[in-house]
């Protein structure tokens, strides 16, 4: 039976918190990147100041065979990362 079973945390919802996103403190310049993307509302806080998010998303790239994974911090013009001899797969966001 249905009982008004409302679609939470399966559903696409906007502010989540999304892989690679990063934030950057208007004060100090300070810069953060989510590594693991949930489900709650983000809202990092820098020198009492609330930071910006940034339309930028840093990539994320995982290994097939150990599952390792790592996170582009400054973009290069062709990075190709490999691990365990395979060349490593980018981790798709929504
Ligand atoms: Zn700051
Ligand atoms: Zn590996």
């Amino acid at each position: 039976m249905i009982s008004g079973k409302t679609l939470v945390g399966k559903t696409a919802v906007k502010s989540r918190n999304i892989l690679g996103r990063i934030y950057r403190c208007p004060v100090c310049g300070a810069e953060l990147s989510v590594i693991k993307s949930g489900s709650g509302e983000l809202k990092p806080i820098c020198c009492n100041t609330k930071m910006i998010m940034l339309e930028a998303v840093n990539t994320v790239y995982v290994c097939s065979v150990c599952r390792s994974e790592l996170m582009v911090i400054k973009d290069v013009e062709k990075l190709e990362p490999v691990c365990c001899n395979k060349k490593m797969n980018p981790v798709r966001n929504l």
